[in-house]
């Protein structure tokens, strides 16, 4: 249900338990556009943003049996600089000249001989290391 799309900074999930129906709120960034999606306002756009959530939205879907089973910062800062900058080098090959499958950058690639930045196959795993 989670979305992680930069625009939105704030998502509510409200469920109801004798149907099992969902209900998601995404507040955007821009602080005011709000979205519902699911239940009788599924597709519903509003621009009062935090106040439409809090005043209008949730108390409607409360009395409508639905309770919120989480609401969280979508794109919350502390959660992004776990492990530092993640940023693709340059020279990612196109595909893997084993197997031809596509190829992902892995920047903590370990195997016995040597551990960092390579350059993984996700289909047989070859892995070229990244020459800084
Ligand atoms: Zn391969």
């Amino acid at each position: 249900m989670s979305q992680h799309d930069d625009h939105v900074q704030h998502t509510w999930n409200l469920t109801r338990d004798t149907d099992g129906d969902r209900i998601s709120i995404d507040l955007w960034t821009d602080g005011y556009s709000v979205r519902v999606d699911g239940g009788p306002d599924d597709g519903h756009e509003d621009d009062r943003g935090l106040q439409a959530i809090e005043q209008q939205l949730l108390p409607k879907y409360a009395a409508a049996g639905y309770r919120i089973e989480s609401s969280y910062a979508v794109n919350d800062p502390a959660q992004l600089d776990d492990d530092g900058p993640d940023t693709e080098p340059d020279g990612k090959p196109g595909k893997c000249p084993e197997c031809g499958s596509p190829v992902e950058y892995e920047p903590n690639h370990c195997t016995d001989l040597r551990e960092g930045q390579a350059w993984l196959c996700t289909g047989c795993r070859w892995g070229p290391w990244v020459v800084a």
